[in-house]
């Protein structure tokens, strides 16, 4: 079979279309990245399939993650964590809260300047670029002082 090289893939539909197929862990697990934004790490989304899907394995999981990136029903990055999974496939920034860790999407700006001053300097065709912030969160914020940990509290 020769895959069509037209369109991109939005859904189930285009899954079954291009041959990949969705297999029960599949769904589950692009059920379980897009059903959630902190951006989950393979071991996070173990535990939920797993729920319904006793019998299914860490690596099996992982696996099935890096093949739905691939095939862009997913994004991944490597950070501290380890590879993290986002099921938001949109163009987007993050904000990695230095206090917390979570790691939240931010809009993306299509900032023309910057990649045309990027091309410049280094002679490269700037195809996309994408910028990360850190900082404290809202919930982080709200927190006073400036020890981030006051209290011991845990969320
Ligand atoms: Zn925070
Ligand atoms: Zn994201």
């Amino acid at each position: 079979m020769i895959p069509k090289k037209d369109g991109h893939p939005h859904g189930h539909e285009t899954l079954r279309a291009r041959g990949f197929r969705l297999t029960e862990p599949r769904r589950l697990i692009l059920d379980v990245v897009r059903a959630t934004d902190v951006h989950p790490t393979a071991a996070f989304v173990y535990r939920r399939v797993r729920k319904k899907l006793p019998r299914v394995s860490l690596a099996t999981v992982y696996r099935n993650l890096r093949m739905l990136a691939a095939e862009g029903f997913l994004a991944e990055r490597a950070d501290a964590a380890g590879m993290r999974f986002d099921g938001n496939t949109l163009p987007h920034d993050h904000f990695t809260c230095l206090a917390c860790g979570r790691l939240y999407d931010v809009p993306a700006r299509a900032d023309r300047a910057v990649r045309a001053r990027v091309a410049t300097r280094t002679g490269f065709e700037i195809l996309n670029h994408r910028a990360e912030f850190y900082g404290r969160c809202g919930a982080c914020r709200r927190q006073t002082g400036r020890s981030p940990v006051k209290g011991q509290r845990r969320s």
